[in-house]
């Protein structure tokens, strides 16, 4: 089975070997409480007091304090308080404090949540405000130095998540000072440990919060710095740990594992130097630009963590590249919070004003201190094989042309679609509905097919495809002059169900019929027998919705009704489709995935992934039973086949059982009552059978 290979290191890290053995001492044998007297407890008290040691060296604190905690999240939460309960005492003994608390407009969600938070809950009124970057991701310090006067807060961070942009503490530092800033400030430093060297007690932060798990380090497991003389306000008490600063019996495990990385950190013979970590980046960026032609990065590497990666792809969504790269087994992460289909835009991208589709398509790749050469070739490998299988698949341009596709492909957007109509025989097509969203990806596949388009046909009036024509390149569509609708004048006609005849165009074998009702248009596709379409020989109909009483008549039992607006995400619809299906009953766990082969053998699996992303596989399902590849946007095409065989058992397997879900819903909806969708996909399957 192929490895997997992980550039998610900015999310988490898999923990050091030497930290998981010193953990499992700390639970095994050294499994004393520290705050007991006897010898167990003092051997857990030695643990403590080693970890606490090297960490105070590491990051220079000085007579700072330096506390154990669950991670990053309650570090900020303890500074925040700690900040703000020391404000209200100075408002309150008639100081002016400032009104603003300011933050970075690039800071992880924990600061702005918890500076929101903590002002409600103590009642201090002040304002939120935040502070610039620059297209670099670098705070602004002309602003800071504007606000720095009414300043109560500053946090900012060192190194951020997303892009590995290093702060200028310096400069920030700087600007406090020379304004005579009276705010506290705070630096999250969770990214910064392990790869910037720290001095702490040197500067004037006042408080810095540290997460282990992005070290090597378990989760749940962190430390805070608070300055010498910073105003500290403990966030738990109780029993008095940590010196009262942090109650609770101390996570053990964790800070043995903790202290087992500082302690690596600190000789110096455990991680890569900060040139072999730029080394090895740039080897991926060269495979990236080799694989994905105009990829463009989002973080300047001069002025990065050495190891992330953050870069978009013209033409292609994060939610692509995800998938791609996740069916090779590298596991990255989209810089932005995806929905089903859309990707919600990076608002640490947004804050640097890059164009929308460079913050909605970002993808981050980030690696630890302790990746080595190898597998920096290996994943060098898989992104070259990622690249093949998109241009392949004609998501990117390519010299060489693509297998021909026939029938019918739809291009979603979550409530629209745009579909295209393939004949592979003639090289033509049809395109029924193109939203502009789509306009780069139909012109790639257009391109690299090497197709022409007869027609390019809208079931509304007035649709602009001035945009589409230009990218596809005149020489590309039909010169044919056509209607308000796109139909193109020809002399063709077709006689339907009922004896109208209607204007038509060949697509090789098949024809295209054009139904004219009122203001919108309805086009059915079927084979015609001496110049008639029957009603039971349309294959499928365009519509603008799901559900057109004007077909009645003109279609048959197997029609399949195709839709442009799809609120429902209903794929396609049929003439005795149900309205909802119950979820349950069509979701198979591993279990019953195994039992439900054994009952039928002879059951169809369909991988409904994309075919870049079956291209780009590392691995197949090693199940009983055939495996068929369906991408969701060619399941209409195949729906009208497989509803011809209702008694046929269908699971449907994709990435994380989310399309496949999707998929079964459709068929079950279209009457196929034997429809299944593997839970939680091959991620969850693929560790099934490790198992
Ligand atoms: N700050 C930054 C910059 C982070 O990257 C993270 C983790 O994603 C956090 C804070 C929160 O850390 P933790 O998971 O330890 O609560």
């Amino acid at each position: 089975m192929t490895t997997e290979i992980y550039l998610d290191g900015n999310a988490t890290s898999p923990v050091l070997p030497a930290a998981i053995a010193a953990a499992t001492c700390a639970m095994g044998q050294r499994y004393g409480n520290p705050s007991s007297s006897h010898a167990a407890g003092l051997s857990a008290k030695a643990l403590l007091d080693q970890a606490r040691q090297c960490a105070r060296r590491l990051l220079g604190v000085g007579e700072g304090r330096l506390m154990f905690n669950s991670g990053a999240t309650e570090g900020i939460q303890t500074a925040v308080l700690s900040a703000l309960v020391a404000l209200r005492e100075r408002r309150e003994q008639g100081e002016a404090i400032g009104s603003l608390l300011v933050y970075g407009a690039t800071e992880h969600k924990a600061v702005p949540e918890s500076l929101a938070h903590w002002n409600r809950l103590l009642g201090l009124n002040l304002t939120l405000h935040k502070l610039p970057v620059n297209p670099q991701g670098m705070h602004d310090l002309g602003a800071l130095r504007a606000c720095a006067g009414e300043a109560a807060l500053v946090c900012t961070m060192a190194a951020n998540n997303e892009t590995g942009v290093i702060s200028d503490i310096a400069g920030i530092q700087r600007v406090l000072e020379q304004t005579g800033c009276k705010a506290y400030w705070m630096v999250d430093c969770v990214q910064a440990l392990g790869k910037l060297a720290l001095n702490l007690a040197a500067t004037r932060i006042d408080y810095a919060p540290f997460s282990g798990h992005k070290l090597y380090a378990p989760k749940g497991i962190g430390m805070l710095y608070v300055r010498a003389g910073a105003p500290f306000t403990p966030l738990i008490v109780g029993g008095g740990q940590e010196s009262a600063q942090r109650s609770g019996t101390e996570n053990m495990a964790g800070i043995a594992a903790l202290g087992t990385v500082l302690a690596a950190l600190e000789r110096g013979d455990t991680f890569r130097t900060h040139a072999e970590l730029e080394g090895y980046r740039a080897r991926l960026a060269d495979a990236l630009r080799e694989a994905l032609p105009g990829i463009v990065f989002n973080n300047p590497f001069e002025n990065s963590l050495p190891t992330t990666l953050n870069f978009s792809v013209p033409g292609l969504a994060s939610r692509e590249l995800m998938d791609v790269f996740d069916a090779a087994q590298v596991r990255v992460s989209s810089g932005s919070a995806c929905s089903a289909a859309k990707a919600a835009p990076s608002y640490v991208l947004d804050a640097m004003q890059l164009p929308l589709w460079r913050s909605a398509g970002a993808i981050r790749m980030s690696f630890g201190p302790l990746t080595d050469a190898a597998m920096i070739d290996d994943a060098c490998r898989r992104i070259a094989r990622c690249g093949a299988a998109l241009r392949a698949g004609c998501l990117i341009p390519s010299e060489r042309h693509g297998t021909a596709h026939d029938g019918l492909l739809q291009m979603g957007v979550e409530g629209a679609c745009s579909w295209l109509v393939l004949d592979a025989a003639s090289r033509s097509c049809v395109l029924i509905d193109p939203l502009p969203e789509h306009t780069a990806r139909i012109e790639a596949f257009v391109r690299c097919q090497n197709y022409r388009v007869q027609a390019i046909l809208n079931t509304a009036a007035g649709q602009e495809n001035g945009a589409l024509i230009e990218a596809l390149g005149r020489h590309a569509v039909s010169r044919v002059p056509a209607d308000a609708y796109g139909w193109p004048a020809l002399p063709d006609s077709v006689t339907l169900a009922g004896g109208q005849s209607v204007p038509a165009l060949k697509l090789g074998e098949r024809t295209l019929a054009c139904v004219v009702e009122g203001a919108q248009r309805h086009y059915l596709l079927g084979q015609t027998v001496q110049g008639q379409l029957a009603a039971a020989a349309v294959r499928f109909a365009f519509s603008r919705t799901p559900c057109v009483p004007a077909l009645q008549g003109l279609t048959g039992a197997a029609t399949l009704l195709c839709p442009s607006r799809d609120e429902q995400n209903q794929f396609c619809a049929g003439a005795t489709a149900a309205a909802a299906v119950c979820c349950d009953s069509l979701q198979l766990d591993h279990a019953g995935l195994n039992q439900l082969l054994g009952a039928h053998p002879d059951a169809l699996l369909i991988d409904v992934r994309e075919d870049y992303e079956y291209a780009a596989s590392a691995t197949v399902l090693a199940v009983a039973g055939k495996v068929q590849s369906v991408p969701l946007s060619r399941l209409t095409e195949h729906a009208a086949d497989w509803l011809a065989a209702a008694d046929s058992t269908l699971i449907f397997i994709c990435r994380s059982g989310n399309r496949s879900l999707k998929a079964a819903q459709c068929m079950r909806r279209l009457g196929h009552q034997h429809s299944y969708s593997l839970t939680g996909g091959l991620a969850l399957a693929a560790l099934a059978q490790a198992a």
